[in-house]
């Protein structure tokens, strides 16, 4: 590892960091004069970058050499995350659709029915809804989460839905093949520990304002707990113009691809804000290298409870499936369908 301390370090702030350095394992030596670039040999651990950071005398890890996290690609292999019948990662490309909320029984079995037989091999809908007033529509949440349990026996489709609360861990977890985790819980530690015990895949939404760095600094608090399954989902963050709603950023989901070995999906709904430029930018982000979708779908827009601008109807969620199927394609990477007797169900 190599450390770039402060200038002119206070004595017992270098005698802090090269103590902390015998103790985790490591021998330190200097590289110049004025100690301000520190060499440390030995073998690092994932949590060792973090308890540099924090040290005051520590101003930068200019490489963190075998000092490696758990979702740095470090020339790891694809995690390829399986959830029901969909696949991400390592060439593999899944679709999640869906309403924003789960609302009624009957539009929900109808939507998983469309979604199904337009390429979606999961469902999404919140039964918790995290809102940004407290007077907006917040789910209809335990009554939602039977309905998903419910789509689930019915359809075959695996169910992707938001917890919210760690207290809700459990609940959700036994109707939920993958828990989202939210833009604005994104960086709510004791929830992503409980996921992360909990087991099962967690979908990870960047928020609105967090750097690349602090979603990665998120899926590692999932990792640590033991759980692999972590999905990255780039859902567009704040920008200085209101035409659309957020800016996906394209160039994070480049970049994460390269950075870490975790699947990346895009969530065009959300960056968009409106309808007519889901598609477009579902395209940008197969093509950025995204290993999958998640869209927000409604047969009827105009009776949606939450963030109905944004709802395609399932006629252009089919067009955005062969769009993924033909962009991935390019780079040698296939879409996974739903299964013909999951269809037929
Ligand atoms: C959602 O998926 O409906 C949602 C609330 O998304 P986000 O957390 O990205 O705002
Ligand atoms: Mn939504």
């Amino acid at each position: 590892m190599l450390l770039r301390l402060r200038k002119a370090l206070p004595p017992e702030q270098l005698q802090a960091v090269l103590e902390l350095a015998r103790e985790l394992g490591y021998r330190p030596s200097f590289l110049d004069e004025r100690k301000e670039l520190l060499r440390l040999e030995g073998l690092g651990r994932p949590e060792h970058r973090s308890r540099f950071e924090d040290l005051v005398g520590v101003s930068a890890i200019l490489d963190a050499g075998t000092a490696t996290e758990l979702h740095e690609r470090a020339g790891r292999p694809d995690t390829v995350v399986t959830v029901g019948e969909a696949r991400f990662g390592g060439g593999s490309v899944s679709l999640i659709a869906g309403p924003c909320a789960v609302e009624s029984w009957p539009r929900l079995l109808e939507t998983a029915r469309e979604v199904q037989r337009h390429g979606a091999t999961l469902l999404r809908g919140g039964a918790w809804k995290p809102r940004s007033s407290p007077y907006s529509f917040q789910g209809m949440k335990q009554e939602g989460l039977e309905l998903l349990a419910r789509v689930r026996a019915e359809t075959g489709i695996g169910i992707v839905t938001e917890v919210l609360d760690p207290r809700d861990v459990e609940a959700v977890g036994a109707v939920a093949d993958m828990f989202q985790i939210g833009a604005r819980s994104m960086q709510n530690a004791p929830l992503l520990v409980e996921v992360g015990k909990y087991g099962k895949p967690v979908l990870l939404k960047r928020a609105f304002s967090a750097t690349i760095r602090e979603l990665c600094l998120a899926a590692e608090f999932v990792l640590a707990q033991g759980n692999r399954d972590v999905i990255l989902c780039e859902r567009g963050v704040r920008g200085f113009d209101p035409t659309t709603r957020n800016l996906l950023d394209v160039g994070a989901v480049a970049h994460l691809k390269r950075a870490t070995h975790l699947p990346v999906i895009v969530d065009p709904s959300h960056a968009a804000g409106r309808s007519d430029l889901v598609r477009p930018l579902a395209r940008a982000g197969i093509a950025a290298g995204a290993d999958g979708l998640i869209v927000e779908v409604h047969p009827d827009p105009s009776e949606v409870h939450s963030d109905g601008s944004q709802a395609v109807t399932p006629e252009t969620f089919g067009q955005i499936a062969a769009d993924t199927r033909a962009i991935a394609a390019l780079d040698s990477r296939r879409l996974i369908e739903p299964s013909l007797s999951s269809i037929e169900r």
